[in-house]
């Protein structure tokens, strides 16, 4: 009896569902997902909510196969110990993106910065501060112009072709490539709005249920363990935002403390003034790639650098710059979106 009733329970959900008696912005699923390194949250809302969030977990296992360097099988791990590989045209197609974001920034952004990681123990955990003379025996293989494509294949693959001693990490991008899939998975789905978390590479669709902007904190560079210290409030819809600060990763040996954003110029820790830096676009897809990118790349560059490069106008962003002698600084095309934080000892500036 119970079963029957159960049974007949089901059915008039979800004939009310084929109804569309659900008030989309009553259903709402929220799914924690561990891959590439990373705590993600995929909060979706409408009725296939459920559905979007379990594709998109896939989606993002499916990339974590694809990037990671430390999973022997991965794609990218066989171009970096064989040296030339035959690869998925869709990773070609984002180291092409790599190679080119690189080319616009000056080499600030680099992938085949890898075997510096490497050498500082970054890949594995394994802190360790190298030698100059490690790191200058690895600079010369560090530049994208160290990859070449040699030829497309008939099963869809590309042949890439890495020169000796280079390798590559998509550390910078990947969460941010990820994003936009998962943007895309969403779109498939239909869903009206939602907030998809990858670490620090956050996209917002639409808006909260309550007709708000979505709420989007900056962490606090000085407080990195206290989740509730922000440098700064973002408010928003249809929009993505990415950052990269030297907090996220870091070790301390002999009292100085080394983070995970290489300046692939020296091969040392970017020293650049910066704490974090957040790139922010609207919710087109592929921005989540670009902000990605940036964040990495405008961290490695000094503030006023970093500022020049916003307005020279290449790609259409804005940016939240956060400075070690404490201040917000924020591209006049985001004021409206950012709320100060009380009592966090922070200045804000606004520069055009
Ligand atoms: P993100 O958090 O997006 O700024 O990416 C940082 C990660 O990208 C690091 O943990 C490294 O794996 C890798 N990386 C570090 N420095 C660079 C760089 N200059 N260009 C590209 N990737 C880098
Ligand atoms: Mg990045």
């Amino acid at each position: 009896m119970k079963k029957i009733c159960a049974l007949l329970m089901a059915l008039l959900l979800s004939l009310s569902a084929g109804c569309g008696t659900i008030d989309p912005d009553e259903a709402q699923e929220s799914i924690q997902v561990i891959a590439m390194d990373t705590a993600m949250i995929f909060t979706a809302y409408g009725v296939n909510s459920t559905k979007a969030d379990y594709a998109a977990e896939e989606e993002v296992y499916r990339l974590e196969a694809m990037l990671s360097r430390t999973d022997e099988e991965s794609q990218v791990a066989r171009l970096n110990s064989q040296g030339t590989a035959d690869i998925d045209a869709e990773l070609w197609g984002l180291i092409e993106t790599a190679m080119a974001y690189s080319e616009a920034t000056g080499g600030a952004f680099d992938i085949t910065v890898a075997p510096v990681l490497l050498a500082w123990g970054f890949t594995t955990d394994e802190y360790q501060v190298p030698s100059q003379a490690e790191l200058e025996a690895l600079l010369p293989a560090v530049g994208a112009e160290h990859i070449r494509c040699l030829g497309e294949n008939a099963d869809a693959t590309v042949t890439v072709e890495l020169d000796p001693g280079t390798q590559i990490d998509l550390g910078a991008i990947g969460k941010g490539y990820a994003s936009d899939r998962v943007a895309a998975i969403f779109e498939e789905y239909e869903i009206p709005r939602g907030l998809i978390r990858l670490g620090g590479s956050v996209l917002a669709i639409g808006d909260r249920p309550d007709g708000e902007a979505w709420r989007v904190g900056i962490q606090d560079p000085r407080d990195p363990d206290n989740a509730e210290a922000f440098a700064a409030v973002l408010n928003l819809t249809d929009a993505y935002a990415v950052t990269s600060g030297s907090y996220q990763r870091y070790f301390e040996q002999d009292g100085k403390r080394y983070h995970h954003i290489i300046d692939p110029a020296t091969g040392y820790p970017a020293d650049s003034g910066l704490t974090s830096v957040t790139v922010v676009t609207d919710g087109t897809q592929g921005n989540g790639t670009l902000c990605d990118a940036l964040s990495t790349a405008l961290f490695v560059m000094e503030e006023e650098q970093a500022l020049d490069f916003w307005r020279s106008d290449v790609y259409d962003f804005q940016l939240v710059l956060v400075t070690e002698d404490g201040r917000v600084v924020v591209t006049d095309g985001l004021t409206d979106e950012l709320t100060k934080v009380e009592g966090n000892g922070y200045t804000y500036e606004t520069v055009s």
